[in-house]
């Protein structure tokens, strides 16, 4: 994960640390080369332009910090505002006050949708709550079948849904099923396509009517980059979301997507896929995120 951007980072930050003191010139240098490793990492180049322009607004004006030296007080200036492009401050599930929530996943097939169903039951368990999956993409019976191995395999209950349920009834049957089951947060696993489609919206928009979830996610894979985050801008358009989840950041060097999400569609990146397994799901934080990527 972002291991391109630091690398070029680092030895941005080395040659300003090596200066004694910093000038406009040597400021402005440090900045087209951190403006470079942006772009090189698939970061949105509206996004970058914006972020390097604070930056150097800040460090020209650079409050004289005594503690740091002029190198390190622009890389402080660096992570501020890299943390602040990334939305500043973890965002949480908002599952409402309720004695129930629901979160609804959507996004396009094979951007990890069902995986990150049994990744988050797994994690709202670990958070006290008593999760209930509910498979809703009746076009895929492979996928129904893929969510309730998935509930077997965690232990996790799983809606009993058939291919030839509507999805709009799926939902409203398994709102029952789990307050009969005790539970208290439905995850709807919902149906993606290929490609982005007025049929498949539509259907969201009318689930999302009838079952008003507490979140709505999401579920886009970190590797297409600049894809992800246009992705992220349409169903957002239509749905809008309370959030994205980025999968399969593990295998990601560039970190474009994640780094840009939240300045382009103004949506929280939640939660971070850093793996296959069930577990490989971990809260988004921008100022741990900054961090890691300046070393
Ligand atoms: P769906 O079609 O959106 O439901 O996608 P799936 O959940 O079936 O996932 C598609 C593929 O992506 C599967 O092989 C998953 O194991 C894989 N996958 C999902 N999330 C991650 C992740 O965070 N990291 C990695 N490496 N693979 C992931």
């Amino acid at each position: 994960m972002f291991e391109n951007l630091s690398d070029r980072l680092d030895s941005v930050f080395k040659k300003l640390k090596g200066h004694g003191t910093l000038n406009e010139k040597n400021i402005e240098e440090g900045l087209k080369q951190v403006r470079m490793a942006l772009l090189e990492a698939d970061v949105n180049y509206k996004v970058a332009k914006n972020v390097i322009s604070d930056i150097k607004t800040r460090a020209l004006g650079q409050e004289v910090m005594e503690s740091l030296t002029p190198g390190q007080q622009v890389i402080k200036i660096v992570y501020d505002e890299f943390t602040r492009m990334m939305g500043s401050k973890h965002q949480a599930l908002d599952l409402g006050t309720g004695s129930s929530g629901s979160i609804m996943l959507v996004g396009l097939q094979g951007s990890g949708k069902t995986t990150t169903a049994g990744k988050l039951g797994l994690y709202l368990r670990k958070q006290g709550r008593t999760p209930f999956l509910v498979p809703v993409d009746v076009y895929r019976p492979a996928a129904i079948d893929q969510l309730k191995k998935i509930g077997t395999q965690l232990d996790l209950p799983v809606f009993d849904s058939t291919p030839d349920m509507k999805p709009l009834k799926i939902c409203q049957d398994a709102q029952i099923a789990a307050r009969e089951q005790g539970c208290d947060t439905l995850v709807y696993d919902t149906a993606g396509r290929l490609h982005m489609d007025d049929t498949l919206m539509a259907e969201l928009e009318t689930l999302k009517k009838g079952v008003s979830p507490s979140e709505i996610l999401l579920v886009a894979d970190a590797m297409t980059g600049q894809d992800a985050v246009n992705i992220a801008g349409s169903f957002d358009q239509r749905l809008d979301l309370t959030g994205v989840v980025l999968t399969k950041m593990d295998g990601d060097a560039r970190g474009g997507a994640a780094l840009s999400i939240k300045a382009v569609t103004g949506k929280p990146l939640k939660f971070i896929g850093v793996g296959e397994k069930f577990t490989g799901l971990e809260p988004f934080h921008p100022d741990r995120m900054a961090s890691k990527i300046l070393g």
